[in-house]
């Protein structure tokens, strides 16, 4: 036999460590150099500039004959590295895109070598009993009154709220309903909840305005008990942290009026549902458990690699119209045998074992590790505004719930405050982001990083000083 040409070694089997110890070594080596080069929280110079260089670096990326694989790697993991939005950076602070543990990146690495794929049994033994194990420890969080609460794995709150709203359109209908679902949400709603609909040949969401920022009950009564009169088969969605704010709506009120007017509840909390593993703050989420369905994501406070999302169930038969069959995967005499039947677990086949890294995080940290990162970063975000508050330069939106902060210099108008935002890009010193509210457009810190200092805060307001016209 031949010798096979280097790169082509297969990371699995107990021979893999040994091929993938000097990959490694390489892959460590770049991140390092290209965090060094990059020497701040995004590369300077705007799209152009990054686009060329990420060209001048990596092109072509089909060779005829191939580079090698230290090369390879060193140059284009270099590039990514050096031309990174890092969130790792105190100042990289624009959206819900978290700095990963390096605990749970290590465990991911396992998960791509050993590459067990979630949809059948034979080809995920070991990994499809952790997911069942470490989803039903999420889902007891979310639901600790339950007998037999479970959370399918997801790639995000996205994927998550699909789910929530395919699974209301499957659930048995009250009786005396006509039409299709109508789903109620607010304004504050993420978009997904929106596309959910479209996507699922649904009537476009009734949006109810919320100029607080979260959802009032007395408008929602108003559009249930109208509902309730004509079609009668609702999905009321609420947000337990808004992308923009993270402004938890008013749970405990929207459950019963879901209950008063038999509509079917879910919690988006992609953001706050964290806030479970806190001692401290878990009691902002109180009515959580009365939802039919509740999102969560792991990839934003949670410290996950992407993608880790979750939708959680009080019992399992809520799942019960994501069966399905495919004969090579689960057929009936196969199921009878004994082997698990993964497919009614996600809508998609193939699927990374993402509850690894997520396993590993849990058992590592415990809960009251995990809850002691959600509340060094709600502090983090307190004292930002604290800070802002304190500064005759700069105006507060409101309190921060969770660890979002709206902020602008006094008297900037939306033009000013969307150039400040656009130059500290490109300049390469600080990535900010944007929320329009009522009452105009902001500067926003979406702080998630659970080891940003009082002083990585105080620098970030002066590089945003810094690029304020006077
Ligand atoms: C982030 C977010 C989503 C979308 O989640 P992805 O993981 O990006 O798919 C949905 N809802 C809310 C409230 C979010 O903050």
């Amino acid at each position: 036999m031949s010798v096979a040409p280097a790169g082509t070694a297969l990371a699995g089997g107990a021979d893999g460590p040994r091929a993938l110890r000097p990959f490694l070594d390489t892959v460590l080596d770049a991140l390092t150099t290209g965090a060094q080069d990059r020497s701040g929280p995004l590369p300077p110079g705007g799209p152009d500039a990054v686009a060329r260089a990420v060209r001048d670096a990596c092109l072509p990326l089909l060779p005829e004959q191939g580079a090698g694989p230290h090369t390879a790697l060193r140059t284009l993991v270099h590039t990514l590295a050096a031309g990174a939005a890092d969130p790792a950076d105190p100042h990289c602070a624009a959206h819900l895109h978290c700095p990963p543990l390096a605990l749970a990146t290590a465990a991911d690495l396992a998960a791509g070598a050993l590459n067990p794929s979630m949809d059948s049994w034979d080809q995920a033994p070991a990994a499809s009993e952790l997911e069942v194990l470490t989803a039903r420890a999420l889902a007891g969080l979310v639901y600790p009154a339950a007998d037999q609460p479970d959370a399918l794995v997801t790639t995000g709150g996205t994927e998550s709220n699909q789910l929530a709203v395919l699974l209301a359109r499957e659930a048995p209908r009250p009786p005396h309903t006509t039409g299709p679902l109508r789903i109620v949400c607010g304004a504050n709603a993420h978009h997904s909840i929106h596309r959910a609909a479209w996507l699922l040949g649904l009537p476009e969401p009734l949006t109810l305005p919320t100029p607080d920022g979260t959802l009032d009950p007395a408008t929602v009564h108003t559009c249930l008990a109208e509902l309730a009169g004509r079609t009668g088969h609702v999905l009321l969605t609420a947000t337990a942290g808004t992308t923009d704010a993270g402004a938890l709506d008013p749970l405990p009120a929207l459950a019963d009026l879901a209950d008063k007017h038999g509509a079917r509840f879910h919690v988006d909390a992609s953001y706050g549902g964290p806030l479970l593993f806190s001692d401290t703050h878990r009691t902002a989420l109180t009515g959580l458990d009365r939802a039919h369905t509740v999102t969560v994501d792991l990839h934003k406070l949670g410290w996950q690699p992407v993608a880790a999302g979750l939708l959680a169930v009080p019992t399992p038969t809520t799942l019960t119209p994501l069966a399905h069959q495919a004969d090579y995967l689960n057929a009936d005499d196969d199921t009878e045998a004994g082997l698990p039947d993964l497919l009614g677990r996600s809508l998609r086949t193939t699927r990374r074992p993402d509850i690894l890294k997520i396993a590993v995080t849990l058992k590592a940290l415990g809960r009251q590790g995990l809850g002691d990162l959600v509340d060094r970063t709600l502090t983090a975000a307190r004292t930002l505004a604290d800070l802002i508050d304190a500064h005759p330069g700069y105006e507060l939106h409101s309190r921060p719930t969770l660890t979002t902060v709206l902020f602008r210099p006094h008297g900037a108008d939306d033009a000013t405050l969307a150039t400040i935002r656009r130059t500290l890009l490109t300049e390469g010193h600080a990535v900010l982001g944007r929320a329009t509210t009522p009452t105009g457009l902001w500067l926003k810190a979406t702080l998630l990083n659970p080891h940003t200092q009082p002083g990585d805060l105080t620098t970030l307001l002066k590089l945003v000083e810094g690029h304020t016209p006077r």
